[in-house]
């Protein structure tokens, strides 16, 4: 059960401490007080595991401090949708509102390798009104002797350089807790000039220790790739994990799956699946088409699989959209082959926004 306490209710007040003597009653039922910040308050909601049976309902919407509760019927409880649920499927970060009916691109650079590539991408960027990027900084590679990422040695120009071209948002990859300290340094050394979105690649899905700090701390949004290789519920549960230490400004992102049945692409797209995300949980649900697709093989109507696949994930109702560019791929350290070119920025977000006016329109269409 989930009791979400009124906006000035809080562990500390009276109210709280009433329901905490009523729920000594009960043996087995253990409280989790989370603090949500929302965009114009911070919301406590206290959740109750154990023998939740036990409990009434309607007694417990009746304590004073308590402005709704919620049975939670189905798994994933905290990010997941219950019967009767009004908690939000939005949050907002550094200026940008990230939410299950709207839609943020993150193109950037899949490795950071230079400033000269940073800044050329984030030039363009700015020049096309983005305020997003993705730009990889500790890079998971398969081989110990691939490059594995500039590491923080990169976040002072890589930071610097977004507060200049007016990005508000950097996905970065993280792949050991340690980051989020090296991340937080850094930023604080450029004088806090853009914002950062922990990612978490498909690699360390179930890393459930790197998840656990990453989820104690709440200054940093997160997206989760989907597991290449587990169920989707194991990839949920994952997300789960963020969020039951404390940290809901979780988007899940679906990225392909391996398995030789997707070749050509380097991954079977799994882009069906974005609906599904959707109805089970209050996650914004992200789809990364470079992962997926690999490379820049074109059909005979001339348009890339990549951007077949970019608009395949926007039509389903995609938030966000993950994918790489590069102002010289055959210069890139890391995934070139599936980088697109800066001159193809321009019809890249048009085709977004062709996509996300059908997907708009195919909503109304449906409109009870
Ligand atoms: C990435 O986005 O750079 C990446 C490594 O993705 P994934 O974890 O999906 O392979
Ligand atoms: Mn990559």
């Amino acid at each position: 059960m989930i009791l979400i306490l009124k906006p000035n209710i809080d562990a500390e007040s009276r109210e709280f401490q009433r329901i905490a003597e009523h729920l000594k009653n009960f043996q087995n039922i253990e409280m989790r007080v989370h603090r949500v910040h929302g965009a114009e308050q911070i919301l406590t909601e206290v959740y109750l595991i154990g023998n939740t049976a036990a409990l009434s309902l309607d007694e417990m919407r009746s304590f004073p401090g308590v402005e709704h509760a919620v049975r939670v019927s189905e798994e994933y409880r905290v990010l997941g949708r219950h019967k009767d649920d009004s908690r939000p499927n939005f949050f907002h970060y550094n200026g940008v509102e990230f939410s299950q009916d709207n839609l943020n691109v993150f193109a950037g650079l899949c490795a950071v390798d230079s400033p000269e590539s940073v800044e050329a991408m984030m030039k363009a960027l700015q020049e096309h009104g983005q305020v997003c990027t993705r730009m990889g900084a500790y890079k998971p590679r398969t081989s110990p002797y691939s490059f594995q990422g500039h590491g923080k040695n990169c976040l002072p120009y890589v930071f610097e350089l977004a507060g200049k071209y007016g990005i508000r948002v950097i996905a970065m990859e993280i792949t050991h807790e340690s980051h989020i300290d090296e991340i937080r340094e850094a930023l604080k050394q450029t004088g806090d000039s853009t914002g950062v979105m922990l990612q978490i690649g498909t690699r360390n899905t179930q890393n459930f220790e790197l998840l656990k700090s990453v989820g104690r701390q709440q200054e940093f949004p997160v997206l989760l790739k989907r597991g290449f290789g587990i169920t989707l519920d194991e990839s949920l549960h994952a997300a789960e994990y963020l969020a039951s230490e404390g940290n809901q400004k979780v988007i899940f992102a679906l990225r392909g799956m391996k398995t030789n049945i997707g070749d050509p692409h380097r991954n079977m797209v799994d882009f069906a699946h974005i609906p599904v995300v959707k109805r089970l949980t209050r996650m914004p649900v992200c789809g990364d088409p470079s992962h997926s697709v690999g490379g820049r093989g074109r059909s005979s109507d001339n348009i890339l699989d990549i951007m077949h696949v970019t608009a395949q994930a926007i039509v389903a109702g995609a938030n966000m959209i993950l994918v790489d560019f590069h102002p010289d791929p055959s210069k890139a350290l890391v995934d070139g082959p599936q980088a697109l070119r800066m001159n193809e920025l321009s019809r890249f977000l048009e085709d977004v926004a062709l996509v996300r006016e059908a997907y708009e329109k195919r909503v109304a269409l449906w409109k009870e």
